[in-house]
């Protein structure tokens, strides 16, 4: 069995809010176009696993970068 959430799942995510990894609403949202999502604290706590310069960071999901 595959351990990637399907579409739905994804939507779900998205709408409620809440960061993937912390589970925590209420904070900004970095989201990717293919559903991924992280909030700041989360992005600040790991930032140097998702940038490599500040200036952009990786989605870790499907790799594409987005500018700050
Ligand atoms: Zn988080
Ligand atoms: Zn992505």
């Amino acid at each position: 069995m595959s351990k990637k959430l399907t579409h739905r799942q994804r939507r779900q995510l998205q709408r409620t809010q809440s960061c993937p990894l912390c589970h925590q609403a209420g904070h900004y949202l970095w989201a990717c176009q293919c559903g991924c999502a992280i909030c700041d604290f989360c992005m600040q706590r790991d930032i140097w696993g998702f940038t490599c310069n500040n200036i952009t960071w990786e989605c870790p999901d499907c790799g594409k970068i987005h500018s700050y």
